[in-house]
């Protein structure tokens, strides 16, 4: 599903990826974890182009784009993107939207669906996340745990064939942390292929089938969720995992 290979990426001069190789199978879930500043959003958001890579290439699907050595078509950024829905740490909700305004915007514009069938995907995948009681309501009306249940909806609505969280959990009150990791199991559940940026290490063993840990730009150790977690081979992943506890 997802390929990427020797990928660089630099802010002015400073390389913050370096040398990043690694794969998603269709329906597989894989945790980003690692200390802060390693590359992990970054990372995240080279994948759907939020960023744009310096060097190395990028697959998703049979979309296949190469960095370096020429400028990217809009054509091709378009194609890449469709590809994915992201999941911010913010939520990043329209506040002057409704939660079925909210979902709904994105299908009405770009997929010139009829609007009665995109509301019923909406009303389908807000009850998915527990929110269709409030369809109507504007985002700062909702909880931090609802508004990024809301966000999830919203990222689904494309039919993504995968999905990108950054640090979904990282916002919120820790109460309401649940709710929404709740919400992401499921999905994995359902077979739906996700990239999580995560600091939720229990969340990590139970949802991912791989784990890559990351430090100093680098993919320093990837392996199984439960091994490279509870049994980790490399001295900066145990050093990590022991700050944590
Ligand atoms: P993580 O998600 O692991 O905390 P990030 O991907 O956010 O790490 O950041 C990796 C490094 O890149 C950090 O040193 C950060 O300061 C730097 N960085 C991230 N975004 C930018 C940016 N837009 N401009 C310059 N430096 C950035």
């Amino acid at each position: 599903m997802i390929e990427i290979s020797q990928l660089q990426k630099k802010f002015d001069d400073v390389t913050v990826l370096e040398s990043i190789n690694f794969s998603v199978k269709k329906g597989e879930v894989v945790c980003l974890v690692g200390p802060s500043g390693s590359g992990k959003t970054t990372l995240l958001r080279c994948l759907n182009l939020l960023e744009t890579p310096n060097q190395g290439t990028v697959q998703i699907g049979d979309k296949r784009v190469e960095f370096g050595s020429k400028r990217l078509s809009k054509k091709a950024i378009k194609d890449l993107r469709s590809y994915s829905g992201m999941v911010f740490q913010g939520f990043h909700l329209f506040p002057h939207k409704t939660v079925m305004e909210n979902i709904t915007e994105a299908p009405l514009t770009v997929k010139k669906a009829s609007k009665a069938a995109v509301i019923e995907d909406g009303e389908k995948l807000l009850k998915k996340v527990g929110m269709i009681e409030h369809k109507d309501k504007y985002p700062d009306a909702l909880s931090g745990g609802q508004q990024q249940r809301a966000a999830i909806a919203r990222a689904l609505m494309m039919n993504p064939d995968v999905m990108l969280f950054d640090e979904p959990t990282s916002a919120l009150d820790p109460q309401l942390v649940g709710e929404v990791l709740r919400v992401i199991e499921e999905l994995a559940k359902e077979g739906q292929t996700m990239v999580i940026v995560t600091h939720e290490m229990n969340f990590a063993k139970r949802v991912a089938d791989k784990v890559l840990f990351m430090d100093g730009g680098y993919i320093v150790e990837e392996g199984p969720a439960k091994e490279l977690l509870e049994n980790p081979k490399e001295e900066r992943t145990r050093e990590f995992l022991q700050l944590l506890g």
